[in-house]
């Protein structure tokens, strides 16, 4: 029996205006029935930046936590357009999402970077969810593997042992993102078993499973030996799929 309490993080991408996101962090906690304390599962919200503190209003004081999608590595600077830790702590965030494969992808964040962020959020007491993921490509020619522990690797590089329970990792093929094309929970399992092997003391570390998650589908990855959660993106959009993963995670 695994110690890894479960964790189920929300990510709103760039949808919700601030009232909108309010909404939908209200229907999230109306739904949700009371969770048990000594269980420890955690869920999360991760709605945009602009509504960061609006949703925060509404989760305060509750069982769910804000997550953010991004962060800077830098405290505070010259750089236009971006948000740090410290600004995150300020507005009631506890987790940030980062190497998100949209973030790789169309903002061509390098493993370096993803990095630099892990470690600028770890010490700043942020709790870090990195995405790892192979894409179609890398899987049709065998990469897949490698491609996963090269991310996990690269990001983790430098971070202290004992802060390896303190961050979640989340298995996202880039493939299954948005497309309603899940991958089949066994071969899930064995890569995110993959990815625990990269680093003596992964295996206190949580690992989450990503990629068209819905709640037909979702017990499924929780019976795996290897899976901790999951990081939903379409369906958590919608306040009562998002609560019945919540409460799938929890039952597990
Ligand atoms: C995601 O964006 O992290 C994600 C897993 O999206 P979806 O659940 O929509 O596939």
């Amino acid at each position: 029996m695994s110690e890894r309490h479960r964790l189920v993080v929300g990510n709103w991408k760039m949808h919700e205006t601030a009232g909108q996101a309010e909404n939908l962090a209200r229907a999230v906690l109306a739904a949700l029935p009371p969770l048990d304390a000594r269980a420890h599962s955690e869920v999360v919200l991760a709605p945009p930046f602009t509504a960061l503190a609006a949703v925060h209003a509404v989760v305060a004081d509750s069982v769910v936590a804000l997550g953010a999608q991004n962060m800077h590595w830098g405290e505070s600077g010259a750089y236009t357009g971006e948000i740090s830790a410290p600004m995150l702590l300020d507005l009631g965030v506890r987790y940030v999402i980062l190497g998100h494969s949209e973030r790789r992808r169309y903002f061509h964040e390098s493993d370096e970077e993803i990095n630099r962020k892990v470690r600028a959020a770890l010490s700043h007491g942020l709790m870090p969810i990195v995405a790892v993921g192979e894409t179609a490509d890398e899987r049709d020619t065998g990469m897949t593997d490698a491609r996963v522990v090269a991310q996990t690797s690269a990001a983790l590089d430098g971070v202290e042992p004992a802060n390896l329970a303190r961050l979640a990792l989340a298995y996202e093929p880039v493939w299954a993102i948005g497309t309603g094309r899940n991958c089949p929970p066994a071969e899930a399992d064995r890569v995110m078993g993959c990815i625990r092997g990269t680093l003596p003391g992964l295996e206190h570390t949580r690992i989450l499973y990503g990629g068209s998650v819905t709640p037909a589908n979702f017990a499924s990855y929780l019976a795996c030996e290897n899976c901790d959660g999951g990081l939903i993106g379409g369906a958590s959009l919608d306040a009562n799929a998002f609560v019945q993963l919540a409460i799938l995670a929890l039952a597990a």
